[in-house]
């Protein structure tokens, strides 16, 4: 019999605990500080010489956001992370790092909405375009990546759960000298491990499931320290989109269940999803695992898909009427969720954002929680008989 690598092993290695901290304490404690005070005036100079390495203000380095970013950098093979209090800043200051007006951007199509958004307007006011192509057309990538500055991955794509070929996509970026980079949320470095296909900078929303409690907001970028440290330098101090020492202390927390949580969310999530399959009024589910073999580097599947209702079900008495699953954006913590794509619909019409992101009409997301999975069940089940017309 073949022996299958345990694929959870590397992360419950890195995110064991590596204590004591300071006071021998089994917790690191939260460095509630904004700034970090010298004896003379020549270890100042020495330090803004570069000569010497310390904290100096929080708005920079602090203690608790290090240690976040170095177990991140572990998880994900890489040599630095940068933490960001959002998702989003992780978003846009690697990007902005690394764009100049003038230069174009190649993304793959269904990337998270408000990324989506932040290219279609505020990048595009500064004078970077930004293609979109199907990240599973290969051919397609490689006809529209020369002369591009940026090619910009999320694998499997918001919404729509298409998995790529990640190192595929990031041998073609090198070969055309492009800079690659991924958003990685969905599947966690538990899962995909984009550095080690090849991909150059790795980015994920860490409100999601590195911080798995929904209660942070948080991002994170990670890869070789020329490309991180570039971000630090030309975009950290001066946006000023700095992580805090609590939320970097509760990202720490969440870490620690990482892999046991995505056990669970995996399980649950891939029998909700079989069963949604057999379900009547149920035309089609998109979750990475139904779609064939997952795409090599992909190692596993975590809680959140969609799926898409015939008109048969009344899409809005259906998420009305489930218990357990909450009507609510965000995903990755204990709690299972619902959003019916009608709601993006009317997010995508309104003042803020005039720019409509193609989900079909009649889609319905799922975040499959920890709730356990035939309660969950019972929940869907229940709700859709209660909204289906017979
Ligand atoms: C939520 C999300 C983001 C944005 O992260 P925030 O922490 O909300 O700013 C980016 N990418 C994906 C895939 C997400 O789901």
């Amino acid at each position: 019999m073949i022996q299958l690598p345990d694929r959870f092993a590397e992360a419950e290695r890195i995110v064991a605990h590596d204590g004591p901290h300071a006071f021998e304490a089994v917790v690191p404690p939260i460095v509630q500080t904004s700034l970090f005070t010298f004896a003379t005036v020549s270890d100042m100079v020495e330090t803004y010489a570069g000569r010497r390495s310390r904290d100096v203000y929080s708005r920079t380095t602090n203690p608790t956001v290090s240690l976040f970013e170095a177990k991140m950098a572990a998880l994900e093979g890489a040599e630095e992370a940068i933490g960001f209090p959002s998702g989003m800043a992780a978003i846009s200051g690697s990007v902005l790092a690394f764009v100049s007006p003038g230069d174009r951007i190649l993304c793959v199509r269904h990337v998270y909405p408000d990324a989506y958004r932040l290219f279609e307007t505020l990048l595009k006011r500064l004078g970077v375009a930004v293609d979109y192509v199907d990240g599973g057309d290969l051919a397609a990538v490689a006809a529209a990546l020369p002369g591009a500055r940026l090619l910009y991955l999320e694998s499997p794509t918001s919404w729509t759960m298409e998995a790529h070929d990640v190192g595929a996509l990031a041998a073609l970026a090198k070969r055309h000298g492009v800079l690659s980079l991924i958003d990685n949320s969905w599947a966690t470095p538990v899962f995909q491990r984009p550095l080690s296909l090849g991909v150059d900078l790795v980015l994920h929303s860490a409100s999601k499931y590195i911080g798995g409690h929904s209660d942070v907001v948080a991002g994170v970028v990670a890869g070789r320290s020329e490309l991180v440290s570039h971000i630090r330098r030309t975009i950290c101090p001066y946006i000023g989109a700095k992580l805090a020492p609590l939320e970097a202390w509760l990202l720490l927390r969440g870490l620690r269940t990482l892999p046991a949580r995505l056990r669970q969310h995996e399980a649950a999530a891939l029998t909700v999803a079989r069963r949604l399959v057999e379900a009547p009024g149920v035309t089609a589910v998109c979750h990475p695992a139904l779609a064939g073999a997952l795409p090599p580097g992909l190692h596993g599947t975590s809680g959140l898909f969609s799926f898409v209702f015939d008109e048969s079900v009344d899409i809005p008495a259906f998420c009305d009427a489930l218990r357990l699953f909450k009507l609510g954006v965000s995903w990755g913590g204990h709690e299972s969720l619902v959003v019916p794509a009608l709601v993006t619909r009317v997010q995508a019409a309104g003042p803020n954002s005039a720019v409509d992101f193609g989900v079909p009409d009649r889609m319905v997301r799922l975040h499959v929680g920890l709730e356990g999975t035939e309660a969950l069940w019972a929940d869907l089940a229940g709700a859709l008989q209660a909204a289906t017309t017979p």
